[in-house]
């Protein structure tokens, strides 16, 4: 009877894209209260146009061939970009009133990966992780030394009043609670290569330098071209001590588990029975589409080879 009980989310709630695509991509804007109560016809449409802007963006470099690395990083830099995300402009503040952002990268070829945390100043986070990953011989720089890595090559630098929006300021001066609007997007290549990218402001009203899931690879993002691409949105601290990215991909590789069956192991067997919301999109190396999550909603959105473009908020 438990056991069942359990299962009734799941079965409601899945939403996965099983065909078999030759490329494909999947991206999330952030788990959290998304409910269609809460939530004028004007900002869902806002969300949706952004979201469905973000996909044509990744969606159009596979379709002509390009890479999955360079679909990942621009559709995230849309999302960024974009007010709506707390990712790069319009980050969750800090307990200081500022904006700290992380961010990860992974190709799934050859395990290749790069991150950064407590960015303060670079435009793109999600350029500086892809930085880390082609342009340094290391996988993770943080605070200053990552700011002046991103500076040495190039990369973008605004002030960090750049990122700060007046509905984020409302928000840490009225309420101090968290946030899930991290953005993410995995995308498979024609030539079969997965990459998966994540890029936050991370939990609002963090301190001391907090760092979540996004950078830490296997936790928020993994690939691996012989399972899947996951990119993961959620209470971090969870996310961080469930290794949730690579689990999924454990699963699929050791226990010949499907991506949506690891995901959901994941998502409500390990992170919610702890407590912890969230979720995690993902492409399989077939090409499915994965997104799960336990929270009340998740930015969500796809679009494959064989499919049109699909974009959610709800649950439903
Ligand atoms: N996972 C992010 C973090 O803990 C938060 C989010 O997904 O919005 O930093």
């Amino acid at each position: 009877m438990k056991m069942y009980l359990k299962l009734i989310p799941i079965i409601l709630f899945s939403s996965c894209e099983k065909s078999i695509n030759n490329y494909a991509i999947v991206i999330h804007g952030g788990a959290g209260t998304v409910i269609r109560e809460n939530t004028s016809k004007e900002m869902q449409e806002k969300y949706e146009d952004k979201l469905r802007e973000a996909l044509q963006v990744g969606y159009s470099i596979l379709e002509k061939g390009g890479n999955s690395v360079d679909a990942v990083e621009n559709t995230i830099k849309i999302l960024e970009d974009s007010e709506l995300f707390n990712a790069g402009k319009g980050s969750v503040l800090t307990n200081e009133e500022t904006v700290e952002m992380d961010a990860s990268i992974m190709t799934g070829h050859d395990q290749n990966a790069g991150a950064v945390a407590t960015l303060k100043t670079i435009k793109n986070p999600i350029s500086a992780a892809r930085a880390v990953m082609e342009k340094s011989n290391h996988v993770f720089l943080s605070g200053d030394g990552a700011e002046n890595f991103a500076k040495e090559v190039g990369l973008e630098t605004v002030n960090n009043k750049h990122f700060i929006t007046e509905s984020q300021l409302n928000q840490i001066r009225k309420i101090k609670e968290n946030k899930y609007g991290t953005v993410g997007c995995v995308a498979l290549d024609k030539s079969g290569n997965i990459t998966a990218g994540t890029s936050t402001g991370g939990m609002m009203n963090k301190k001391w330098n907090r760092i979540g899931d996004v950078p830490v690879i296997g936790a928020g993002t993994y690939a691996n071209n012989k399972t899947c691409g996951i990119s993961a949105t959620g209470w971090g601290e969870y996310f961080i001590r469930n290794v949730v990215a690579y689990d999924i991909s454990a699963m699929m590789e050791y226990q010949n588990k499907s991506m949506e069956e690891a995901a959901k192991i994941s998502i409500f067997d390990k992170v919610g029975k702890m407590g912890a919301t969230g979720g995690v999109i993902g492409i399989d190396k077939n090409g499915s589409v994965m997104m799960e999550f336990n929270s009340p909603g998740m930015y969500r959105g796809y679009k494959t080879e064989n499919s049109e473009y699909v974009i959610k908020m709800f649950k439903d």
